[in-house]
């Protein structure tokens, strides 16, 4: 299992850690706005959560999910802290 990235990260719903774990869009149907997540140990899965407007996230490009993970994971793992 892969994770946590850092000190102190808290997992996402599944129990894997960003960035194992992207949000990859929101969307809204008639009463509530959906979240879709891509967890690489999960496949990917959606919650439904009350959102903030501002917390909307933009959506992912998910054929470059694999690159941009691979950064985040080194971008958190080599920073120091
Ligand atoms: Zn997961």
């Amino acid at each position: 299992m892969r994770g946590p990235y850092f000190k102190g990260q808290t997992a996402a719903d599944c129990g894997h850690y960003y960035p194992d774990v992207l949000r990859i869009m929101d969307f809204k149907d008639d009463c509530r706005t959906l979240r879709v997540y891509d967890c690489r140990e999960c496949g990917g899965f959606v919650t439904t959560e009350v959102i903030l407007s501002e917390d909307i996230v933009t959506p992912r490009d998910v054929r470059d999910i694999d690159s941009f993970r691979e950064k985040e994971i080194q971008r958190l793992t080599t920073t120091p802290g």
